[in-house]
């Protein structure tokens, strides 16, 4: 038996033709684009050509119990990542013993150990802009869902939010307009969620914007209010760091345009060599100050405090080629601007934390205090897939076998982000006896989720595909904090915490990632199904 009721419908030609150019039209008159690759298109002159971005025809069917109790979960799970990311003795432990396997782990921390033993952090406050992603499980023996199941946790530079704002857009639009048919009853007002993570993620950073200032110039009584009326004439702004010819860009543009029109707050989209170049500290409170170089008209030189570091790069190895880069980081880290995230949070998104407070008592740890809070620790712990670690402890060493015996049931995975780097199913043996025994505990094994299958349409590059696809549901969280002065550790204030929307990426149900900017999957939207 299916889940879901037989979808999408069926067209004639000609609705169909009516409803892909409503489709293409819309996306690019309202941004929903990507910079194609170059692949596609070979010459872009001044960066000038863009793409529709790879979103489904039709918004996915998607049970409203679980889209609506994820959601509920986000402002606590925005808490449990951020007390983790508080707790430097536990995560620490983590992180030096998975530093003897993972060299890109070891950097990350040693950023921390080196401010701790050397000028100290300069920073207050923190924030997280995180994606809690999950999928719907199923039984393996009828297609019943059982409920969410956490896939992962994202704490550095979760993207698409605009994007996927837009594509609830469209799919509304698409419904307003008449070019979904009426047969279609299904799709209405009541099943299209709004989703406003464009705007609740452009909020968080703003809210963090209002927190620098006010803590660092509490006599300028500047809010954020007060700011959006005089406009952007501040000499404080915030600042992007990106990655050099990045083709998701218009995702991240749509925040910069709603800080800058809705709040009246700069931003600076910047690589690791332009801070290097543009960027300086102001000693003793290692203010960021940001010297940008089409802010000179000849005589003046406008130089902007930056009051949050925002990363849509630096999650991976290959945005670090060099010591140089590492230099950039920790020049960043020891700056008191707000980083979203510090080093620190980003630490606690690694796949390793998630194995870890996949052990009750560890999950009890962080959060055994909300346990009044309408079971919200169950609750959580029921959105855990069996996780295993690969180390020699008692679950280490069944999970060695199991990645043997039954690796079809798995899928393992290094501490990385960004997707493309995980090992699936029935490459697993081959793939561990191929690696040092003594780096298999850097890894994590995963049991694998098992998502219903639906029928979609995709558009990518003009190019219509049809077939069985499944979803994941990532929710956004917006999370300012800084440590409880005197408190024990992973004891924190929090300023804000809100749920900040959702992103449904679809992919086809055979191919094993799903990453939207790594070609394998697209953007979608709910349609709710109750
Ligand atoms: P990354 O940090 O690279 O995004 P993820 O853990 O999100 O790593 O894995 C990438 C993709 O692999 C996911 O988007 C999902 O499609 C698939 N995947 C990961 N874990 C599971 C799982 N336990 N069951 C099914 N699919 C999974
Ligand atoms: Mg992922």
């Amino acid at each position: 038996m299916s889940l879901y009721p037989s979808y999408p419908p069926n067209l004639t030609a000609e609705q169909l033709s009516y409803l892909i150019t409503s489709f293409t039209d819309y996306s690019l008159s309202h941004g929903l684009i990507v910079r194609p690759a170059p692949t596609f298109i070979p010459t872009n002159p001044s960066n000038s050509l863009a793409t529709p971005a790879p979103v489904t025809l039709w918004p996915s069917p998607f049970p409203r119990v679980h889209f609506e109790e994820a959601r509920s979960l986000q402002t606590f799970c925005n808490l449990l990542y951020a007390r983790v990311a508080s707790d430097q003795s536990w995560l620490g432990d983590l992180s030096t013993s998975l530093s003897l396997v993972d060299d890109f782990i070891s950097k990350l921390w040693a950023i921390h150990t080196r401010l701790k033993s050397e000028n100290g952090y300069h920073h207050k406050y923190s924030l997280g802009l995180f994606r809690s992603d999950y999928m719907v499980h199923t039984s393996e023996s009828e297609f019943a869902p059982l409920g969410i199941r956490q896939v992962e946790f994202n704490t550095i530079a979760s993207s698409f939010g605009a994007l996927a704002s837009k594509v609830s857009e469209l799919h509304r639009y698409l419904w307003r307009s008449g070019a979904y048919p009426p047969t279609a009853e299904y799709i209405n007002d009541l099943s299209l969620p709004r989703n406003e993570a464009l705007e609740r993620l452009a909020e968080g950073l703003a809210k963090a914007h209002e927190v620098y200032i006010q803590d660092v110039s509490p006599d300028a009584k500047y809010t954020l209010e007060n700011a959006a009326s005089v406009g952007p004439n501040s000499s404080y702004g915030i600042m992007f760091v990106i990655q050099d010819g990045e083709r998701n860009a218009f995702d991240q543009r749509w925040l910069e345009y709603h800080l800058t029109q809705k709040y009246g707050i700069r931003v600076f989209r910047v690589t690791f060599e332009e801070i290097r170049k543009y960027t300086h500290h102001v000693r003793p409170n290692y203010e960021l100050l940001f010297v940008p170089p089409h802010a000179f008209d000849g005589k003046k030189q406008q130089v902007y405090e930056i009051s949050v570091v925002y990363f849509r790069a630096g999650y991976g190895p290959g945005d670090y080629p060099g010591q140089e880069e590492w230099n950039t980081r920790y020049f960043l880290e020891e700056s008191r601007a707000i980083k979203c995230p510090t080093v620190l949070t980003q630490l606690a998104g690694s796949k390793k934390v998630q194995q870890v407070l996949a052990e009750k008592k560890n999950l009890e740890k962080f959060m055994g205090n909300e346990r009044g809070e309408d079971g919200v620790v169950e609750r959580i712990f029921d959105t855990f897939a069996a996780i295993y670690p690969m180390d020699e402890s008692e679950a280490g060493l069944k999970a060695r076998k199991l990645a043997f015996e039954e690796p079809h049931r798995f899928v393992l995975k290094p501490q990385r982000e960004g997707g493309g780097n995980n090992i699936y199913k029935d490459k697993i043996p081959e793939f561990l006896r191929e690696l040092d025994e003594e780096k298999w505990q850097g890894y994590i094994l995963m049991e694998l989720i098992r998502p219903p299958e639906v029928e979609n349409l995709v558009m990518r590059n003009g190019e219509m595909m049809q077939g069985k696809v499944v979803g994941e549901l990532g929710v956004y969280g917006a999370v300012i904090w800084k440590d409880a002065e005197d408190g024990e550790p992973g004891d924190i204030d929090i300023m804000y915490n809100e749920e900040a929307g959702v992103l449904l990426r679809t992919k086809g149900s055979n191919s094993e990632e799903g990453g939207v900017a790594a070609g394998f999957g697209c953007v979608d939207s709910c349609v709710l199904v109750d």
